[in-house]
C-alpha cells in the first residue's frame, strides 16, 4: 500500500523530485498540491492544539512520525505538535495540559470524546547542542537538553529527514528543512548531520533506523547504515527500561517480523535480547524455535495492522518460549515431575533474559499465567477444563495454545477440541469429554500415571475424571 502511494506522489508530483536538503537552514515550503496530505487523515484534536496555539499568536506545528505517515497516506496512531510557546505558556491554553518529563519538558493535552481519550504531545521547539557543551557525555551522548531553540534548530535535532517534517493544518502547508519529503519519494532513510555523531549521542537511534525502515520499506542510505556495524555496542551503555520501550516499539510496530530481520542484517541483536541470538540463528536446531516465533510475530503483526491491541506479555512469552521449553524438556529429562519441571523452567528463562534487557515485571506476571496454562489445556477430563475456562488469562492462554499447535508442537486435534469445547453448550461439552476419556494418552495427572503403576492393593482405583 505504501509502495502504491509513493508510486502515486512521484506520478503526480515531479515537482519536488530532486529537492536538496537546505543549505541555508531555511525550510522548503511545500504547498498541498505537492504533499497530497489528506486533512481526512488529521486528528481533530491536533488540529485544534495548533489552531489554540496560533491564535494566542505562538507557531504551532504538527511533527514528527504523524507528518511522516501522513505524507505515506497511512494514518497516524498518534500526533506530536511542535511550537514556539514554552510548556507553561501551553499549559495555560488548555484545560486539560499536564506537565511532563524531567529532562526534556513537554505538555500532554488530553482530550475526551467517544472512546479512548486522545492525549496529544506539544513540544517546545529544542536547541541544537555541540560536543563543547556540559551537556554531551564523554561518549557523544546527550545528557540534559532542556533548552529552547528555534524550529531550524528542533529540525536539525531529529533523527531522519522524514521525521523533520512540520505541517501547518491552516495553511496545510509543509516545512520541510531537510529534504525529507524529497528522500521519502526515493524511498530513503537517511540520518540528518553526521551519522555517527548523531549514533553517538544517541545510540538508541540505531535501533530506530532499523524500525523505521522495517515499517516503511524504505532503504537505509548508505552513510546512515555504515557507521551501525561499529556502533552496535554502544546500545550496552543504554539503560535498560529505555532499550526495553524500544524493542516493544519495534515489536509492535505491525512489522516487527521483518524489524527482526532488520536488527539481525545490522548486527544489532546480540545483547538486546538473548532470545534474538538463537532465533535468528538459522541452524538446523533452531528450526521449531524459528517458526514458532516466526508464527507468533507474524500473527502479532496482522492483528496491529488490523487495528487490534496485543499485549506486551503475551508477545514476550512467544518470544521467550522457545527457550522454556528446552529448560522445561531438560529438566524432565532429568527426572523431575512434569509441572514443578515447568515451573523451574520459567524461573531458569526470566533470569536467564534478565541478563540482557529487563522486561518488566508487570508483564512478567502475564508471561507466568500464560505459560502455567499450557499443560492445562493437555487435561480435558472432569472439572480441569471448567476451572480453565474460569482463569482470567484465559483467552491468552488459549490463543497461546493454539500457536503451539500451528507450529506442529501441540497436537492440532487438541487446539480443536478446545475450540469446540468453547463453543459447545452444556451437553456437547460433556459429549467433548466422553471423547477424550476414550482417547489413549489423554493426559491424567503425572500423580495419577505414576500411582497406576502401583501394586492394584494399595491404590482405590480411581477414574481420569475424578
Ligand atoms: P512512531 O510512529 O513510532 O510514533 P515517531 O517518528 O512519531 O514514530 P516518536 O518516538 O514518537 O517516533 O518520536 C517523535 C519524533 O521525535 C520523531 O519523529 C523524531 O522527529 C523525534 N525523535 C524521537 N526520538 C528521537 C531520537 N532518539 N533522536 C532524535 N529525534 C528523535
Ligand atoms: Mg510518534
Amino acid at each position: 500500500m505504501i509502495a502504491k502511494f509513493i508510486k502515486r506522489i512521484l506520478r503526480r508530483d515531479p515537482m519536488v523530485k530532486h529537492t536538496q536538503a537546505n543549505k541555508t537552514g531555511a525550510p522548503k515550503r511545500i504547498p498541498k498540491k505537492a504533499h497530497h496530505i489528506d486533512p481526512h487523515l488529521l486528528s481533530k484534536n491536533a488540529v485544534k492544539v495548533t489552531q489554540t496555539l496560533q491564535q494566542a499568536g505562538f507557531e504551532a506545528f504538527i511533527v514528527g512520525g504523524a507528518v511522516r505517515d501522513l505524507a505515506l497516506g497511512i494514518s497516524p496512531k498518534d500526533f506530536d505538535v511542535a511550537t514556539n510557546a514554552t510548556p507553561d505558556q501551553v499549559q495555560r491554553l488548555f484545560r486539560k495540559a499536564r506537565l511532563i518529563g524531567r529532562r526534556f519538558q513537554i505538555v500532554h493535552v488530553t482530550f475526551f470524546g467517544k472512546g479512548h481519550p486522545e492525549i496529544i504531545e506539544v513540544s517546545t521547539f529544542r536547541a541544537l547542542l555541540d560536543n563543547a557543551g556540559d551537556h554531551v557525555a564523554e561518549s557523544g551522548r546527550i545528557l540534559r537538553d532542556n533548552v529552547w531553540g528555534s524550529q531550524g534548530e528542533d529540525a536539525a535535532r531529529r533523527d531522519f529527514t522524514i521525521n523533520a517534517m512540520y505541517y501547518d493544518p491552516s495553511s496545510e502547508t509543509v516545512l520541510d528543512y531537510h529534504g525529507g519529503m524529497a528522500d521519502m519519494q526515493k524511498r530513503t532513510l537517511r540520518m540528518i548531520g553526521d551519522p555517527a555523531k548523531r549514533y553517538r549521542e544517541d545510540p538508541v537511534r540505531m535501533l530506530r533506523a532499523v524500525r523505521f525502515a522495517a515499517k516503511t520499506g524504505f532503504q537505509l542510505d548508505s552513510a546512515t547504515r555504515e557507521p551501525i556495524a561499529n556502533l552496535g555496542k554502544l546500545l550496552n551503555d543504554v539503560p535498560s527500561a529505555r532499550l526495553f520501550d524500544e524493542i516493544l516499539k519495534l515489536l509492535m510496530s505491525g512489522y516487527s517480523w521483518a524489524a527482526i530481520q532488520g536488527l539481525k542484517e545490522a548486527g544489532l541483536h546480540h545483547g538486546l535480547l538473548p532470545l534474538l541470538d538463537h532465533i535468528l540463528d538459522e541452524g538446523e536446531d533452531s528450526k521449531g524455535a524459528n517458526n514458532f516465533v516466526k508464527l507468533a510475530l507474524a500473527n502479532t503483526d496482522q492483528r496491529i495492522q488490523a487495528g487490534k491491541s496485543v499485549s506486551a506479555g503475551f508477545l514476550f512469552a512467544t518470544l521467550l518460549w522457545p527457550d522454556l521449553l528446552k529448560n522445561w524438556k531438560a529438566n524432565t529429562a532429568k527426572g523431575m515431575a512434569n509441572i514443578p519441571s515447568l515451573h523451574d523452567a520459567m524461573d531458569v528463562t526470566i533470569a536467564t533474559q534478565s541478563n540482557g534487557m529487563t522486561i518488566q515485571r508487570r508483564f512478567e506476571s502475564d508471561m507466568r499465567e500464560i505459560w502455567s496454562m499450557q499443560p492445562r489445556f493437555e487435561r480435558r477430563v472432569g472439572r480441569y477444563p471448567y476451572r480453565l475456562i474460569e482463569s482470567p488469562r484465559f483467552r491468552a492462554g488459549y490463543d497461546f495454545m493454539l500457536l503451539r499447535c500451528a507450529t506442529g508442537e501441540l497436537n492440532p486435534a487438541i487446539g480443536q477440541w478446545w475450540t469446540d469445547f468453547i463453543a459447545a453448550d452444556p451437553a456437547g461439552q460433556d459429549d467433548l469429554m466422553t471423547s477424550v476419556k476414550s482417547e489413549p494418552g489423554n493426559n491424567p495427572s503425572p500423580t495419577k500415571r505414576r500411582r497406576r503403576r502401583k501394586p492394584k492393593s494399595s491404590l482405590p482405583t480411581e477414574s481420569a475424571s475424578s
